[in-house]
């Protein structure tokens, strides 16, 4: 029973004290980026040294679902970005959020930071969860808009936050945020996510100052609203009329809904709000439900 909840722990220590700092990959299982994040940020900080601090990753949690290629744990189909704060004698994935949690609290961490991949089709993006404490929110949106992308604050509060990684260390008054690195595999995102999480280590002095990543000079110190479209009444061919990265200005057509038969147009999108496009969905047939785009909006745009 103890093997199935086995993670594997790396870490690197300097002898000045600083901030510790954790990176978490792979908790779901078919988003394999983070892992190779994590690798290729420990191969060069081994290279060039860590400054101040300390630096732990976890950097293949769903062990299991990594090797399956599903998001869930297999064993059990859960979710374990919804396990958290987890249980000591729950099922797997209770388990193993309650030991991510006991192992990362025991290191007395300042900053965790989660690593996720987002449709094939999106951009590298920074997510707040909801934060109530001002001080607390304050200092996550200072280190969130100094990773040069896009930074949206979660909004929708359908589910219940603490249950996933970066909510639950939010609750304990941890400086928490989660890192949509867009598509799956693609060298390009691996790139930018290794760029992002150097970014905020070169801010918290833990790394040698070297030119810092930009991905666009526009999104200077704005967090948008994350916007997810996905009102539509009937199945039909999708078509996007924008690309991830695009600004959107209000009422810009977005997406055309067709016939599959015909291929006549039913339907047209508009963005609701002013934005800039996250990511959309993979396939070339929506369904009623399924969420088609993502946006992160701002109204001073
Ligand atoms: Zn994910």
């Amino acid at each position: 029973m103890k093997k199935e909840t086995n993670i594997t722990q790396i870490s690197l220590k300097s002898i000045k004290k600083g901030p510790v700092v954790w990176l978490t990959g792979v908790i779901h299982g078919d988003e394999h980026g983070g892992k190779v994040i994590i690798e290729n940020v420990f191969k060069k900080i081994k290279r060039s040294g860590l400054i101040k601090g300390e630096l732990y990753a976890f950097p293949l949690i769903n062990k299991e679902g990594f090797k399956k290629d599903l998001r869930l744990i297999p064993q059990t189909k859960e979710d374990l970005n919804r396990c958290f704060p987890g249980n000591k004698k729950g099922s797997l994935g209770k388990r193993m959020a309650y030991i991510i949690s006991k192992k990362i609290m025991k290191t007395k961490p300042s900053l965790v930071i989660d690593l996720h991949n987002d449709w094939k089709n999106s951009i590298c993006y920074v997510v707040i969860d909801p934060i109530r404490s001002k001080e607390l929110k304050n200092k996550v949106e200072k280190i969130a808009k100094n990773t040069g992308v896009v930074c949206v604050r979660e909004k929708n509060l359908k589910y219940n936050y603490n249950s996933t990684l970066s909510g639950h260390f939010i609750s304990k008054n941890i400086k928490s945020l989660t890192i949509e690195m867009g598509g799956n595999s693609k060298k390009k995102n691996i790139e930018i996510g290794t760029k992002v999480v150097f970014n905020i280590l070169m801010d918290l002095g833990m790394v040698k100052k070297m030119k810092k990543y930009v991905n666009n000079k526009k999104l200077k110190n704005q967090i948008f609203d994350y916007f997810e479209e996905s009102k539509i009444s009937k199945k039909g061919g999708i078509e996007f009329l924008v690309k991830p990265g695009d600004f959107v200005k209000k009422g810009t057509k977005i997406i055309k809904i067709y016939n599959e038969k015909n291929k006549k147009q039913f339907y047209i999108f508009k963005a609701k709000e002013s934005g800039v496009v996250l990511g959309y969905e993979d396939l070339n047939i929506i369904k009623p439900g399924m969420p088609m785009i993502a946006f992160g909006v701002s109204k001073t745009l």
